[in-house]
């Protein structure tokens, strides 16, 4: 009886092994290393990359074979910057900054289809740098757990901000909460919640500057830059540091923020340090054109519109002078609302800033992967990394608009998530 059952459960766990390998032919492989397979096959052990072979090499017996020889592999892409749970239904008609109270399962289904609208571009990790009361920390969970598809997710919970007068009446000032930090004494604690509750990563608002205020004014001192770099690596964390600004962009490099977030006029004496140092940026130009053109939704004047698209000009000026300075740039959309969708648009700045498609692509794959400190498992088509792989039709090295608008088909961690084919 006791062989019995122990051999239905060897066959039982054969078979469920044989099903979960996976061989997808493709017309070519970018590895994400330099290295392009020409018809090359992945194959696929669950949720893993075991090897990639060439067209005549023996498959593992009983593979399933999934024919894409019509694209080209690259590998899942990451997106450095999201704000996930940021929804907005754009048939409500209201302003999506000023929504009134929904329904918490309304809003639930507009942050799944956020996370779907992501996968479809081939974006299948995102760092998500804000939220509010951990529901980046509950989606997160819920994608892990299968409950809905999304992309992996590493999420910040509360970003430390600086709490500003006027204060309620009562407000209790001596401690910190929901990311708010009364002064520098704080500091230490305010990034010990975030990572009690679940983040994976800090976040802090170094300036101002968000939707259509691109003033750039710096929040946080060096000082207070310096207490929260160093209170997130004595708990093991990476922070990324967001300055509109050149000052605060300047002060999160001296304090030695992992990534730093959005800034224009960056001088050379800092690019030249972020270079020496290995310190990431993260430009996120694409957004301020999303604000932009759909600022009849978002209820902008036109001067608010042309001061977005001023910025903006100045984001592409300084990605390419960081570019040119030796920088590693890592894409981020900043993607909140109806912008999940349009994550990737960003590598066509990357590409005008003098990039070539390979650089571009980097940004989201090898260089995300970096920014995560996930480079042993994400951003490669390479044996042991994460089996997070995009067909995509054409030549993404030749044309960048075939990353952007050329995905057909998406698998994530061994399962088929998008399929447009
Ligand atoms: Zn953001």
């Amino acid at each position: 009886m006791r062989t019995l059952v122990l051999a239905a459960t060897l066959v039982a766990a054969a078979h469920v092994s044989l099903a979960q390998t996976k061989a997808l032919r493709f017309g070519a492989v970018v590895e994400g290393t330099g290295r392009v397979v020409a018809n090359g096959v992945i194959i696929v052990d669950g949720d893993k990359i075991t090897r990639v072979a060439g067209p005549r090499d023996p498959l593992p017996a009983g593979a399933t074979v999934i024919d894409l020889t019509r694209y080209t592999a690259i590998p899942g892409m990451i997106d450095a910057h999201t704000h996930m749970t940021y929804a907005w239904d754009p048939a409500s008609g209201t302003d999506p900054w000023r929504q009134p109270q929904r329904a918490p399962a309304e809003v639930s289904r507009l942050q799944r289809l956020n996370a779907l609208h992501t996968l479809e571009t081939g974006v299948t990790t995102v760092r998500d740098l804000g939220a509010s009361n951990y529901v980046d920390v509950a989606m997160r969970d819920s994608i892990n757990a299968g409950a809905y598809p999304g992309p992996r997710m590493f999420v910040a919970g509360s970003g430390l901000q600086r709490a500003r007068p006027p204060f309620r009446a009562g407000q209790d000032t001596t401690r910190t909460a929901r990311g708010r930090v009364y002064n520098i004494s704080q500091i230490p604690e305010a990034v010990k919640q975030q990572v009690d509750n679940g983040a994976d990563y800090i976040k802090m608002y170094g300036s101002s500057g968000s939707g259509a205020d691109v003033t750039g004014n710096e929040t946080f001192s060096y000082e207070e830059m310096k207490a929260a770099v160093d209170a997130a690596k004595a708990l093991g964390k990476r922070i990324a540091i967001h300055s509109y600004g050149p000052v605060g962009g300047r002060d999160a490099v001296r304090a030695g923020a992992t990534t730093v977030e959005h800034p224009i006029d960056l001088d050379d004496a800092t690019l030249a340090e972020m270079a020496r140092r290995g310190i990431i940026y993260v430009p996120t130009v694409d957004h301020n054109r999303y604000y932009s053109e759909y600022k009849a939704d978002f209820r902008y004047t036109d001067q608010q519109a042309a001061a977005l698209d001023s910025f903006r000009l100045l984001n592409l000026e300084t990605t390419r002078r960081a570019n040119k300075a030796g920088v590693k740039i890592g894409m981020g959309s900043d993607a909140v609302f109806h912008m999940f969708g349009q994550n990737t648009r960003e590598l066509a700045w990357f590409v005008k800033a003098g990039m070539t498609p390979a650089q571009a692509l980097a940004t989201a794959t090898t260089i995300g992967a970096e920014i995560l400190g996930a480079e042993k498992t994400l951003g490669r088509i390479a044996p042991g990394y994460f089996a997070d792989i995009v067909a995509v039709q054409g030549d993404p090295l030749a044309n960048i608009d075939v990353v952007i608008n050329g995905v057909k088909w998406v698998m994530k961690g061994g399962t088929v998530v998008v399929d447009k084919r």
